[in-house]
């Protein structure tokens, strides 16, 4: 095993459990929180949520599964490479989406809009919520019991509104302090993953094409490197090539900007990592380049009109459902019911948040469709 960074997170360093268990027999803390969000059931959900298409749109674009485990890989390499706690890291990466409702952010907008007089909706407290309390699988205690430092990770942003709320965790949304440098590095293997396979799925898809991908920088340098060095490349071939190098060549910088960040900090402890300004970054180039595909994303391929139809007909959905629960709550699921009878808003978004595209749309279906049951 490689040794870790004394700024690292370690089981010497945690802050442990809610509920107190005993040590794992042969994994450390952090596989044994990597273990528990594998078996659970909101991940297996993964697999039929989207972030841009809707899952039956195609049997090979990214899902939430897929994209977590990206994450998940991207995360790890950033970790290892810097001698961080990969168990933590991998664990966080693969919890990061657990939160997210049905259809991706239009989802999500479209929540919270129901939820405005009711406390609101954000996925990143979902998924915290998820982990803390909606798993039902152990006797002694609800949710899944993670270390602080998987939670700290998954909660990436809170309003301040809702920081106080969650004792120790939000603390540091009102002190502005940061969380531990392995749930800083997630954050951006992410953003990563995502522009990454964005591209890869937004040429698959035809809804973007090579032509228009000659404006952003990042990518006409490194597929201009793939075809020197394959002048006959081309389809496929060559985006996967020039894919490829985009994802590495923004980790290799992410790894030596945040190296660079550590040693003139002049960081030792994790309570420095916690106390300093964010170390993990891109260099400044490395961030304008990631930035300009970013913008690129946002004009071409998440407002282009076939995209802003299919989000616009899921926030349909996603209210048409929460409206219909509020007005009769007697057509949720028994389960649903009952937890309705203390917080019914709360009760019916954690039924929606937890639903995969193709439940919400059947769900829709039954509820609004005439002949439909
Ligand atoms: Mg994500």
């Amino acid at each position: 095993m490689v040794e870790l960074a004394p700024h690292a997170v370690s089981a010497a360093n945690s802050r442990g459990r809610r509920h107190p268990e005993p040590q794992p027999a042969a994994r450390s803390e952090f596989q044994r929180d990597r273990d528990r969000v594998v078996h659970s059931t909101a991940f297996r959900r993964l697999e039929y949520k989207t972030q841009v298409f809707v899952n039956h749109e195609g049997d090979l674009f990214r899902t939430r599964l897929t994209h977590s485990i990206e994450v998940a890989q991207i995360a790890r390499t950033l970790a290892r490479a810097l001698s961080l706690n990969e168990d933590l890291a991998e664990a966080i990466a693969l919890s990061h989406d657990l939160g997210h409702t049905p259809f991706g952010h239009a989802g999500q907008d479209a929540l919270n809009a129901c939820m405005r007089d009711h406390g609101g909706f954000e996925h990143n407290l979902q998924s915290l919520r998820t982990v803390d309390q909606l798993e039902e699988r152990y006797g002694a205690f609800d949710g899944l019991n993670l270390t602080y430092e998987t939670r700290e990770g998954i909660l990436k942003h809170c309003s301040p509104k809702k920081a106080p709320e969650l004792g120790e965790l939000g603390r540091r949304f009102i002190e502005g302090t940061q969380p531990s440098l392995e749930a800083q590095l997630c954050n951006l293997a992410d953003e990563i993953g995502y522009n990454n396979h964005d591209v890869d799925d937004g040429l698959r898809s035809g809804l973007i094409n090579l032509e228009q991908l000659e404006e952003v920088g990042i990518w006409t340098c490194h597929a201009a490197e793939a075809r020197s060095e394959f002048p006959q490349i081309g389809g496929r071939r060559l985006i996967h090539e020039t894919v490829r190098r985009m994802i590495n060549s923004l980790a290799v910088d992410l790894i030596e900007e945040t190296g660079r960040n550590i040693a003139a900090a002049g960081i030792r402890t994790l309570d420095d990592v916690r106390e300093a300004a964010p170390l993990a970054a891109f260099s400044q180039a490395m961030h304008a380049e990631h930035k300009a595909l970013k913008h690129f994303l946002r004009i071409n391929l998440y407002q282009h009109y076939q995209v802003l139809r299919m989000t616009n007909k899921a926030r349909r959905i996603i209210s048409d459902l929460f409206g219909a629960f509020m007005e009769d709550p007697r057509l949720l699921p028994p389960q649903y019911q009952q937890m309705a009878r203390n917080d019914k808003p709360r009760a019916i978004a954690d039924y929606v948040a937890g639903m995969t595209d193709r439940y919400a749309i059947r769900e829709h279906r039954r509820l609004f469709a005439v002949g439909e049951i």
